[in-house]
């Protein structure tokens, strides 16, 4: 395929991805992200170069951070993101609304997401997430793979007790503010409690299918189906261990079959991308190095047959939808 008929179909489109780690990567690693650098899988000038239009970024409490306090540790991930916004104001901005979206995309600007990995940062305090509402938060993970007061973060063969009471009333003042649920890294019991109980279609922004790829992080085609039944979207990852048993050998041919199994499974308005680049240490899948290489993905789907329609739809125009319903 001629490089100009696939690049003209994603320069077009609005790419949304729902998971990325770089935050986490300013605070930990000495990073920043506003200059183009070598190191590591993103930065703005990457991520535009690459045709993004929404990245949603993770405000991820690593555990030995827990102790000193997680709505400390969202508050310097959140700083870490208003510092690049003061800097890059001309290529950034933060997305409280699907128009800004849409507004990034005429302006030729990154749009931003915020999105807790993991309730902990709201420290059980229903005040402190509509604060962080307004400083923008948008999409909230239940948990990450441990236990909070929610609920169960998904592992091998750990608890699985579903939503906690306070949890319960973590997802009704979610779907009151307008805030996106994420239940990947979450419990199955957990995951199935979230979708009874949210009055709005919520995502897994970042998990694959476990039918290709046996990891307790990735959704079996009944959750598949249980997510789209409720009008939400499947964010597909690129996180080696999480696309096949033999990782050493992941490659962008894995993603698309992902891909292709959950529209098998729940059709094609339910499946996205979640790439959590940043947010893994084995290398990329081969064609999928860093943010630069999203075109590659539609140019994969065009070769697999998908029409144009089908493509947008998967490289951000279902997230949208969702982020529309949901945040307004
Ligand atoms: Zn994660």
């Amino acid at each position: 395929m001629q490089k100009g008929e696939y690049l003209s179909l994603h320069r077009r489109c609005i790419v949304f991805d729902a998971h990325n780690d770089l935050l986490h990567a300013v605070l930990s690693k000495q990073r920043q992200m506003v200059q183009r650098q070598e190191m590591g899988h993103s930065d703005i000038p990457r991520l535009l170069e690459g045709g993004v239009t929404a990245q949603v970024f993770a405000l991820f409490i690593p555990t030995d951070e827990l102790p000193s306090g997680p709505l400390r540790y969202t508050l310097h991930l959140m700083d870490a993101f208003y510092e690049a916004l003061d800097k890059a104001a001309d290529r950034l901005l933060l997305a409280r609304t699907a128009a800004d979206i849409r507004r990034a995309k005429e302006e030729g600007k990154l749009a931003a997401i915020l999105s807790m990995e993991g309730a902990e940062g709201i420290e059980e305090d229903l005040t402190v997430l509509k604060m962080l509402y307004r400083l923008g938060l948008r999409m909230l993970g239940i948990t990450w793979s441990r236990r909070n007061k929610a609920a169960d973060g998904v592992s091998d063969e750990g608890p699985d007790e579903g939503l906690t009471d306070f949890g319960r009333e973590l997802v009704a003042e979610l779907n009151r503010l307008g805030i996106i649920i994420d239940v990947s890294h979450l419990a199955p019991k957990g995951v199935a409690d979230v979708l009874e109980a949210s009055q709005h279609p919520v995502v897994a922004s970042h998990s694959n299918a476990y039918a290709l790829c046996p990891h307790y992080r990735n959704l079996t085609d009944e959750q598949i189906r249980a997510i789209a039944d409720k009008g939400g979207v499947i964010g597909v990852t690129f996180v080696p261990r999480f696309l096949t048993t033999g990782p050493a050998d992941a490659s962008l041919e894995h993603v698309l079959d992902h891909i292709d199994h959950i529209i098998r499974v729940a059709g094609v308005d339910h499946v996205g991308i979640g790439s959590d680049f940043e947010g893994f240490s084995d290398p990329s899948p081969k064609g999928l190095e860093d943010v630069t290489c999203f075109p590659n993905i539609t140019k994969g789907l065009l070769e697999r047959g998908y029409s144009e329609d089908v493509v947008e739809k998967i490289l951000g125009g279902n997230f949208l939808r969702v982020f529309e319903e949901v945040v307004g």
